[in-house]
């Protein structure tokens, strides 16, 4: 048996930056299901959104957050999070991460503006922002004395008094698989912390990296906690439309600089579905080229910069620039095929400020939670910036916290369960829950599909329940339970909303009501 004061699941920026605060004063195990640096942290191209010139105000950053989450975002979260947005990226700075300069500027940074954002408000490192602070802050996490890095270690599930025949509701750590010597490992903590990202694995085409199925939101589930808003799952509407790429985005950045989304005729199409035309938000630009695609029959639209110097795209897109000309696109000549993909999930493990869950010694921060910040459609950038402030403040709860002496934990019991037979049957189901997800629980809803995607999912979940019951845990099998787990609660959460709001849009419920609330779903 492992043993630390804090277990943090998952090394995301979330993970990162709770370790970061705590391991001063903690002894802090960090897990990961696969290396320190895979998560979507690392994938984030345009940048974290923060008031850092005087020309802008919190306010104003405040007020564009609330407009984007269509009336339900909680404003005490939001207010909390952007007064301390500076905070968190002077923090970044003073550990060195090397965001894009701009000599000219006050703050001396450059910074961009997105779709969604009245200002100049996204600090970034070129196009591959991401990138830049999970190196940066991995460094110092395997440097660190008190972090003790299990890599390829995924978490099954927490450990729970009531799994243990205790009193009351309190999480002890959890069991995790160490996938190298093919073991189950118990990993007991005084706190644990869910970092685990958000789920857009769950779909068939997404941007996120295949680490992101929703692990932690249905492990805190089975824990005992509520879910929030899990019906609106953004869809980015710029993913590069190639054969040969998976998952690659094109950032909200190429728009914010002037890119033009135009049929492959080359006629512009934005404007006639909403007067801010590319600089509309996520979901009315994911919809409108969904529109134009069905329409039209297309297989994707094209996203045009090619019109502004060659100097200024590789200056400001290098990644982007790169990897298309790899696949012998050259964005500084010709347009860029894209198409829209599932890329955040705004809902999550409901928290509080401090991150706390509902169940006792457990915490939830990033992706995986659903703090109120992003109400019904997350703005642009605002999701690295919620790992950092919410990460700190959960860490100085922890710190503030007396300890508790840990019961006894019994070992991972798999006497009864013998080798797969099968394995045939996870890639299937696995297969069969994504497209069922994207055809049924897509960008345009209505009742019909979602209550066709219910039905497959619970058949389905019998099925892997069963599976699980039966045979020794494998990498896939839990991500499988997991996402299927996750799609339920998604598509159950649909069904509630009786309206459009935000990213939930149903044929059937085209209005969007007077008064906005937020959908929670409670664990038996
Ligand atoms: C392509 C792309 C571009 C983006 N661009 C931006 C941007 O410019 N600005 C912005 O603010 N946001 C952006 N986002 C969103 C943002 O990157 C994420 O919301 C944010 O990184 C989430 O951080 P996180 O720490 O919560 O999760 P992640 O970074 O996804 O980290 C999750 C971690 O948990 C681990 N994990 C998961 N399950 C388990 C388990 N069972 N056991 C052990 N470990 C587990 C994973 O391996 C990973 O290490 C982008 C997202 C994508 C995909």
């Amino acid at each position: 048996m492992l043993k630390f004061d804090v277990l943090i699941i998952g090394s995301g920026l979330a993970g990162m930056t709770l370790a970061l605060h705590l391991a001063e004063r903690r002894k802090v195990g960090l897990i990961t299901k696969r290396d320190l640096l895979e998560g979507s942290s690392s994938y984030a191209q345009g940048g974290i959104a923060a008031v850092l010139d005087t020309d802008d105000s919190v306010q104003e950053h405040i007020q564009d957050t609330l407009i984007a989450g269509a009336g339900i975002c909680n404003e005490e979260t939001t207010r909390y999070i952007v007064e301390h947005s500076k905070e968190a990226i002077d923090w970044l700075i003073a550990l060195g991460v090397p965001f894009t300069k701009d000599e000219t500027h006050e703050t001396g940074y450059h910074l961009t503006r997105e779709g969604g954002h009245s200002h100049r408000r996204i600090i970034h490192a070129a196009d591959a922002t991401g990138a830049a602070v999970t190196t940066t802050l991995g460094q110092k996490i395997k440097a660190h004395p008190n972090i003790t890095l299990l890599e390829d270690y995924i978490a099954i599930d927490l450990i729970t008094s009531a799994k243990l025949g205790l009193e009351g509701q309190r999480v002890y750590g959890a069991y995790a698989l160490a996938k190298q010597a093919d073991e189950v490992v118990t990993i007991a903590a005084q706190h644990t912390i869910l970092a685990s990202g958000g789920a857009g694995k769950v779909y068939l085409y997404t941007t996120n990296p295949d680490t992101a199925t929703g692990d932690g939101i249905a492990m805190g589930w089975r824990a005992g906690c509520r879910v929030g808003n899990m019906e609106f799952i953004q869809f980015h509407p710029t993913c590069l439309y190639h054969p040969h790429s998976k998952s690659f985005l094109i950032s909200e950045a190429v728009r914010g600089e002037g890119g033009i989304l135009r049929l492959p005729d080359g006629t512009r199409f934005m404007p006639k579905h909403d007067p801010r035309a590319e600089l509309a938000p996520r979901d009315v630009v994911a919809r409108a080229i969904d529109f134009e695609m069905k329409k039209h029959g297309l297989d994707c639209v094209h996203l045009d910069i090619s019109y502004k110097p060659a100097s200024f795209i590789k200056e400001h897109f290098p990644n982007i620039y790169a990897h298309c000309l790899e696949l012998g696109i050259d964005i500084t000549q010709q347009p860029i095929p894209v198409v829209p993909a599932a890329h955040y999930t705004c809902g999550g493990l409901v928290t509080d400020l401090k991150g706390r869950t509902d169940v006792e010694g457990l915490y939830a921060v990033g992706e995986v939670a659903c703090t109120g910040l992003h109400g019904a459609n997350r703005l642009a950038s605002n999701s690295l910036l919620e790992c950092m402030v919410i990460g700190k403040a959960a860490a100085e709860h922890i710190l503030a916290a007396t300890g508790i002496s840990l019961p006894d934990i019994p070992d991972w019991d798999d006497s009864q369960v013998t080798d797969p037979d099968e394995e045939v049957v996870i890639s299937h189901n696995w297969d069969e829950l994504r497209r069922a997800m994207w055809d049924y629980v897509g960008i345009v809803r209505t009742n019909k599909r979602l209550e066709r995607a219910l039905n497959r999912i619970n058949l389905l979940s019998v099925e892997i329940n069963e599976y699980y019951s039966h045979f020794h845990v494998s990498n896939d099998l839990i991500e499988l339970r997991n996402l299927v787990q996750t799609a339920e609660l998604i598509v159950r959460s649909a069904l509630l909303r009786k309206e459009s709001r935000g990213l939930h849009y149903s044929r059937d419920y085209p209005n969007t009501l007077a008064e906005g609330q937020e959908t929670v779903l409670t664990p038996n």
